[in-house]
């Protein structure tokens, strides 16, 4: 595989990987040898957007299916992305990185709103920029806010660090025969409904053909390898 040349990316987390070996919250002492792979990134001249979701603490599905209103959920759902934020900016701080926190829902108090010509500067200077509140509207996804943000930030890849080491034909936990793709087309992602990212997301990846690099951030060492062109990923991209 040849070794990708970005410059800018966005780095996509799900809030689950916060939680570490917990069922449910922030475990720091996880969140703080994350923000160490994600400092070795950016110590490597990388300019770095980050997104984090918020499973681990708030889904508006959840939610709802459980009988409350869906909009007012997501928006729960979304606090939860600025606990995360704020939760990944104080581990990163500990390690000497600078960085700011932009929300897509206003809060003074504890952040920037996202201001796009703001993160530009941040960016410029090596500070990391995460963008919180996913795009700040109900019925979407954190993945949608990364998507969109990836597009407006001009950022070279988005990279999905999650649970599993990339996009599979089937549910590996279901089916053992199920086999991971190295690179697969976003038309294919979208017409046979792979699991990677939802449906709006892909679309707006593919039609401003950003690649999409999914990827274990479980295993350690994994950001700087996926990054170096090595280890385990599946890449999303157009005519794979
Ligand atoms: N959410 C939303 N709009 C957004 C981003 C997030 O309504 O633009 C809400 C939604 O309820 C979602 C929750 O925030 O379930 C947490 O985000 P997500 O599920 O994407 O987190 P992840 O699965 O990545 O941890």
């Amino acid at each position: 595989m040849s070794v990708p040349s970005y410059k800018r990316i966005l780095l996509k987390l799900s809030g689950e990987v916060l939680m570490g070996e917990q069922q449910f919250g922030i475990d720091t002492d996880y969140v703080a040898r994350v923000a160490q792979e994600v400092k070795d990134a950016r110590d490597s001249g990388l300019e770095i957007c980050l997104v984090i979701g918020g499973g681990n603490i708030f889904r508006g599905m959840a939610g709802a299916a459980k009988g409350m209103d869906r909009a007012q959920a997501d928006y729960m759902g979304m606090l939860a992305t600025v606990m995360n934020a704020l939760a990944m900016q104080s581990a990163l701080e500990q390690l000497g990185v600078p960085t700011r926190v932009q929300s897509a829902i206003e809060m003074d108090k504890v952040c920037e709103p996202v201001i796009r010509r703001r993160a530009e500067r941040h960016l410029e200077k090596g500070r990391i920029v995460i963008f919180a509140a996913g795009v700040g509207a109900p019925y979407f996804t954190t993945d949608s806010g990364a998507a969109l943000r990836a597009a407006e930030m001009k950022c070279d890849a988005l990279l999905k660090g999650t649970s599993v080491d990339g996009v599979y034909d089937a549910d590996p936990k279901k089916d053992a025969t199920a086999k991971r793709y190295e690179t697969v087309d976003y038309d294919t992602v979208l017409a046979d409904n792979l699991k990677v990212m939802d449906a709006s997301a892909v679309a707006l990846c593919r039609d401003n053909n950003i690649p999409i690099v999914v990827f274990s951030i479980r295993e350690r060492g994994n950001l700087a390898r996926v990054l170096a062109g090595e280890g385990t990923q599946t890449i999303v991209k157009q005519g794979a």
